[in-house]
């Protein structure tokens, strides 16, 4: 035999047995973004890289070594597969010119990819559903964005969700900051691990996200952002605790959250769980308000979140969510020569039913088609013999009750199958 080929590391196939839980959690997402007026956009998953250099920051962990970028050596462009999907949602936002008519509630949905070490719930192809609403400035657009998460998860059958807010500030305040910063680091450079040393000048934001346990001390003496904010955006993030409270919302404030991404400012947040161990980032986001003019659009703010869906369905797991897995409500028998096309037309008004009906094919007796009836999980089998076809008629046997086969007519089926969940 020759050498089967393999799927790429970190990029998972999701079959059938599994499948029927992400199309579960596609639907459920789909409605309760349309409940808050959220409508679809869909860009390309291939990107010129120069839009995530300049949106995400060349000094980040993203745009440094977790890119997969290629040159197209049909033209010579360098490409980019999306990493994140804000980017290139800003991006078609300003091409179209969406914001002429207002300010966009916006959603989509897709895979992700970047060059991680794969682990459990950190993987080079993941899915993301991002919501950005574009063209809003107050805080009561960063309160819906987090209120409408916590009706999710309560949709979902999450709990134990923890939110944790922060805010940036404005440019001139992280500005201020970050000459406070640089200055208090390059004081402590000895505690500094290689990373960080590389980062004083470009990102030293970044250097009081480091895990690194020598550094955790020097990390939690470091000059707080809070103390160099802005009078609006104290008051902004005030405003947003106020209507988290009124909404009932628990969050903690966390003064050391920092995102990934550079182009963030003002309210920052995160949904983070401590059942999936050290990936318990299920939903992060903040606000942007500099990113549309920084690439190339007219100045608007914005805010919007991302959750990693391949998260999520474990936490679901995790917390016990029954869904229902994909089974036929019945699953048709047929056996004789004369019988075949008459059984076709019972299967397509069995649909017509509103029915899911699965087909034998491939012949076989009575008995063996049966036993694939039992292994299809289907609630019925309709079987059509001879019999049946003469009578015009259909038989139909339970495969989850003790209850005896019954002979009826075509257009009774449904309501029996119905009455049995
Ligand atoms: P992390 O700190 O876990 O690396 P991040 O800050 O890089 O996350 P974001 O860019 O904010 O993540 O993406 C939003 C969400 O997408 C994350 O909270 C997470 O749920 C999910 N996510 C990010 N990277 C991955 C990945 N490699 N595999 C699976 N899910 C991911
Ligand atoms: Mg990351």
């Amino acid at each position: 035999m020759a050498n089967a080929v393999k799927a790429i590391r970190g990029m998972n196939d999701i079959l059938p047995n599994e499948s029927y839980r992400w199309i579960f959690f596609e639907q459920a997402v789909q409605r309760w973004l349309s409940a808050y007026g959220y409508r679809n956009i869909r860009t390309p998953i291939v990107e010129q890289t120069d839009l995530f250099v300049r949106s995400i920051g060349e000094v980040t962990d993203i745009v440094e070594k977790e890119m997969y970028t290629f040159v197209d050596h049909l033209n010579n462009d360098s490409l980019t597969l999306r990493p994140e999907g804000t980017a290139s949602c800003v991006r078609a936002v300003i091409e179209h010119n969406l914001l002429y008519n207002g300010p966009q509630r916006l959603f989509y949905a897709g895979p992700m990819f970047r060059h991680e070490r794969p682990q459990k719930g950190r993987y080079r192809q993941f899915h993301q559903v991002g919501v950005e609403a574009l063209g809003f400035a107050g805080p009561d657009i960063d309160a819906e964005l987090i209120v409408m998460c916590a009706r999710l998860w309560d949709f979902l059958g999450i709990s134990g969700l923890r939110l944790e807010i922060s805010t940036l500030g404005n440019a001139e305040s992280r500005a201020l900051h970050r000459i406070r910063l640089i200055k208090y680091l390059e004081q402590h450079r000895d505690s500094l691990d290689e990373d960080s040393l590389r980062r004083l000048h470009t990102n030293p934001l970044r250097i009081l996200d480091s895990k690194h346990p020598q550094m955790q001390q020097l990390i939690e003496h470091a000059p707080k952002l809070m103390d160099d904010l802005d009078e609006e955006s104290c008051a902004h993030f005030e405003t947003l605790q106020r209507i988290l409270r009124e909404q009932g919302i628990n969050f903690d404030i966390n003064l050391r959250l920092v995102r990934g991404l550079d182009y963030y400012n003002r309210t920052v947040f995160e949904w983070v769980t401590d059942k999936l161990g050290a990936q318990g980032t299920v939903c992060a986001g903040g606000r942007y308000d500099g990113l549309i003019e920084q690439i190339g659009g007219k100045p608007a703010p914005a805010c919007g979140f991302a959750m990693g869906v391949e998260r999520l369905l474990t936490l679901m797991q995790e917390c016990g969510t029954g869904i229902d897995p994909q089974v036929p409500d019945v699953y048709l028998i047929h056996h004789g020569d004369q019988v075949l096309s008459y059984a076709w037309k019972c299967a397509e008004g069995l649909r017509d039913q509103g029915l899911d009906v699965m087909l034998h094919c491939g012949g076989g007796s009575f008995k063996s088609q049966m036993k694939k009836a039992d292994a299809s999980g289907a609630k019925y089998a309709v079987i059509i013999g001879d019999d049946e076809f003469n009578a015009q008629l259909v038989s139909l046997k339970s495969l989850r009750e003790s209850v005896a086969q019954a002979t009826v007519p075509l257009h009774d089926v449904a309501e029996i199958v119905r009455q049995q969940i």
